[in-house]
């Protein structure tokens, strides 16, 4: 990546020199001018009209900024509920009343008449309906490495000891996997807390770090995150199942031209509901999505009160920079080396970058901002972290307990190592 400083831009708003990063569209660093740009190079298509793609983004981003401002704002260690929260919560209530008056329906058009009857081939259909459009509330992902506490006393210590200084639960279950990622969730109805840490951004991160990772995703488990909680569950998938199964698919033509034209109408009928159903669902998924934006930023306020402001920012550059972390990691692995190593490799990259970070920083407000991110940007995390007073951190993690953490995921991590070092 190249920064170009381009002088022949110039700013209309201050008149400083643009800047830009790659071949990112310039933007103003001073005023910010042009961040909102839509850059269409750089950016994955949503919907797949431009149009619509531009409008999607300019949306995502407004909300964006304006929900940054709205927490910014506010004091620390208020969250507050949203209206999208009300929103989301609402709708699900709804959702899952029409799934049981389906199923209802269904089990009163069986019994209600003598047996041979065509209400209880209905009745038979709506039940079937109201099963598979039965809320889901996810399982415990069969990739988990789970861990116990006489395997990783020292980690299991260490979650605790972290949980009890921000005053959340603990998890109920520990596991670990190959993903260069971190992620704490609640599966089943009764909504397990399972927390899953990637060995390789694990091995990746310097002790405060690792401290800073933990409170942020223990964080998840204390601030009504609408991606964790069972009541806003259907809200999330129900109405994107609905639009799945009414779908239409090719069925085998064999038919004459009246049959081809009663399935194509058919077809077309589907399609449209299909449509309509996804539709819906993708502006339900886009305002719950505000919500757990919102519950990101909290769990970043956990990150910060547990590791200290210093650690929770340095993790969300080092996250920034994860495609460079990726290759870090790889090339050592590749090369034999563990955590240790992995973490000098990211250690070097992200030096490397020096000046650049606080262009990329910028940068992602664009990048990252979008209706349908669970995530605000890096950088606007970032920014809501730095400007909160500062104070000590409630748990230091030393060289050496890492070291002996390290030393309890000795297996895992080489599994790891040599699932990478063999692919590709
Ligand atoms: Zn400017
Ligand atoms: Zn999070």
């Amino acid at each position: 990546m190249i920064i170009t400083t381009s002088t022949a831009g110039r700013c209309p708003t201050c008149g400083a020199a643009t800047v830009s990063v790659d071949d990112a569209e310039p933007w103003c660093a001073g005023c910010e001018w042009n961040l909102d740009a839509y850059d269409r190079q750089r950016r994955a298509p949503e919907f797949g009209w431009a149009w619509v793609d531009r409008w999607s983004h300019r949306l995502g981003y407004r909300l964006t900024r304006r929900q940054f401002t709205h927490l910014a704002g506010r004091p620390l260690g208020t969250g507050g509920r949203s209206a999208a929260a009300m929103v989301t919560a609402g709708v699900s209530v709804l959702l899952i009343g029409a799934v049981l008056a389906l199923a209802v329906t269904g089990v009163w058009l069986i019994v209600a008449f003598p047996f041979p009857n065509v209400a209880v081939l209905l009745g038979v259909a709506l039940l079937g309906l109201a099963v598979a459009l039965r809320p889901r509330f996810g399982r415990l992902d069969p990739e988990l490495e789970v861990l116990s506490a006489d395997r990783a006393p020292e980690l299991f210590a260490l979650v605790d000891e972290v949980a009890a200084a921000i005053g959340t639960p603990r998890p109920q279950v520990i596991g670990v996997n190959g993903d260069l990622n971190a992620y704490a969730t609640a599966v089943g109805l009764r909504r397990r807390r399972v927390l899953c840490l990637g060995l390789p951004w694990w091995g990746a991160l310097s002790p405060p770090e690792r401290v800073a990772l933990l409170g942020h995703e223990l964080g998840h488990f204390g601030n009504g995150d609408p991606r964790r909680m069972v009541l806003t569950q259907p809200a999330f998938t129900m109405l994107g199942s609905a639009a799945d199964l009414v779908r239409p698919v090719d069925t085998v033509a064999g038919g004459g031209i009246i049959e081809m034209i009663g399935e194509a109408l058919g077809k077309a009928f589907q399609w449209m509901l299909s449509r309509l159903l996804f539709g819906v669902h993708l502006v339900l998924v886009a305002v719950a999505l505000r919500d757990s934006q919102r519950a990101e930023y909290l769990a970043d306020e956990m990150s910060a009160r547990v590791a200290g402001i210093d650690a929770a920012t340095s993790l969300l550059d080092t996250a920034l920079g994860h495609e460079s972390v990726a290759l870090a990691v790889r090339r050592e692995m590749r090369a034999g080396h563990g955590p240790g190593r992995w973490r000098s490799a990211v250690a070097e990259s992200r030096a490397a970058a020096g000046g650049r970070l606080s262009l990329l920083r910028q940068l992602s407000v664009r990048e990252e901002s979008s209706l349908f991110s669970s995530h605000p940007p890096s950088g606007l995390r970032r920014r809501m972290l730095a400007e909160r007073p500062r104070h000590d951190p409630l748990v230091v993690l030393t060289e050496e307990r890492a070291a002996r953490i390290d030393a309890e995921l000795a297996k895992e991590y080489e599994q790891i190592r040599r699932a990478v070092a063999w692919s590709g």
